[in-house]
């Protein structure tokens, strides 16, 4: 059978895609491995970097949309954005905050699995699923074929959105030249200090507000948009300046349930910390922690083997040095450990877009689209995930 699109992925990028193509085109998404695996940034195992099987990274991501609009990268307008939000969260007004640097914190995140059969549901059986690895693909003058671990499949379009990591691998393996960037960009996530509830007094400072779907938390942009700061209510030990960090650079962004594992942890800085985030909760404190996030560019080298990802440790302290200059507290009490960050793990830039060019991928009238981070040259300083599926949607819908 010869379908209309392929899709290699089953993550954010490719649940956006999908939503994205008509409702009459028969689609074939590639999956990945059926029995998925974790890879992680480093020996500790505390950040995971990719996830080979059915959902990506996709199951384990904490949901976050970020409501600034200043990396919009279809150029989606506040429309689409809106109904592509009202799809999972329906009960929560997000259109007078649109463009604030709101974060979104959803109850229940965004699950590739179940939006998928959702979105099969809707479309009777026009969208097949297949957990199945691409391990190359060719174009011929009809079609695009996928050879995957176990046969083979045509489509007249191909959809690569096998992530940060997927999509380089696969395009370097069905090129004689090579596709993939030596390295790669990413966020980090680093402690700028801890401000106090008086010192906070200068600012206005939003409230948190809860809706059916989730808690909207206020965040501060540093300087010309170069981080996201975010204020977390510093309780026991988390009192003592960098305590915060030193912990959380152990523990990372843990995956499944943060809270249950944080408990485990005895650590109760760290739960009162996570169950804040989650649920907004508790939000008074006589200090706060401010964490900020920014992006790095080539940030990591890219290489073979089990952990794919290499710091480049004086880029990333550069990073961080020029966000220490442009924080946006006037009073605050300045980490000591400025050396210490957590993987954001918002992957994106490994892929050479002048080589895609020369190979025709990509361009307005081409039948192979890449619709993951791996293009993305800079993202921002804002959680990225939802605006790349909001990306891909409109990409998909345009195509046709
Ligand atoms: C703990 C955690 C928390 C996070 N929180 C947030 C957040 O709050 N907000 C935010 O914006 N982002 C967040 N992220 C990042 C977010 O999860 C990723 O940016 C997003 O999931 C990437 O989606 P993707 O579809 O591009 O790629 P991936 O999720 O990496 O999916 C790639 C897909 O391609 C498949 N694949 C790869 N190679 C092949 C191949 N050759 N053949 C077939 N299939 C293939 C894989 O099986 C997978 O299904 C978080 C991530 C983690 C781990």
């Amino acid at each position: 059978m010869v379908y209309d699109d392929i899709v290699v992925g089953s993550g954010l990028a490719a649940l956006g895609t999908v939503i994205g193509l008509p409702k009459n085109r028969r689609v074939l998404i590639l999956e990945g491995k059926p029995k998925g695996t974790l890879s992680f940034y480093n020996k500790t195992h505390g950040a995971p970097c990719a996830y080979s099987g059915p959902g990506g990274l996709g199951n384990y991501w904490h949901g976050v949309i970020a409501l600034g609009l200043q990396s919009n990268f279809g150029n989606a307008d506040s429309k689409d954005f809106i109904c592509l939000f009202k799809r999972f969260y329906p009960h929560t007004d997000i259109e007078p905050l649109l463009g604030r640097s709101n974060l979104f914190v959803p109850w229940k995140p965004i699950r590739p699995a179940t939006a998928f059969k959702r979105l099969q549901k809707e479309r009777q059986n026009q969208i097949t699923r297949c957990p199945q690895h691409a391990i190359r693909f060719e174009v011929s003058d009809a079609s695009i074929t996928v050879h995957t671990t176990e046969t083979r499949f045509s489509a007249k379009r191909l959809w690569i959105a096998a992530g940060a990591l997927g999509t380089p691998a696969l395009l370097d393996n069905s090129f004689e030249q090579k596709i993939s960037r030596d390295k790669i960009s990413d966020h980090i996530i680093c402690y700028v200090g801890q401000v106090t509830q008086d010192a906070l007094a200068t600012h206005t400072l939003p409230a948190t507000k809860h809706t059916c779907d989730g808690v909207l938390f206020p965040a501060f942009y540093a300087d010309n948009y170069s981080a996201i700061c975010t204020l977390k209510p510093a309780r026991f030990a988390f009192r003592q300046l960098d305590y915060g960090i030193e912990a959380r650079s152990i523990f990372g962004l843990p995956t499944g349930s943060v809270i249950t594992k944080l408990a485990r942890s005895c650590s109760p800085g760290l739960l009162s910390e996570a169950l804040y985030n989650k649920t907004g909760l508790f939000p008074n404190a006589e200090r706060y922690s401010v964490y900020a996030q920014l992006p790095v560019h080539d940030g990591y080298k890219l290489r073979t083997g089990k952990y794919p990802l290499e710091p480049e440790s004086e880029t990333i302290y550069r990073a961080i040095e020029k966000m220490h200059a442009c924080q946006p507290f006037e009073q605050l009490l300045r980490t000591r450990r400025p050396e210490l960050f957590i993987p954001g793990i918002h992957l994106h830039h490994s892929v050479t877009n002048d080589a895609l060019q020369r190979i025709n991928i990509n361009s307005e009238k081409s039948p192979i689209q890449i619709v993951d981070a791996s293009i993305q040259e800079t993202i921002g300083c804002d959680h990225h995930s939802f605006k790349i599926m909001l990306a891909a949607a409109q990409k998909a819908s345009a195509s046709c």
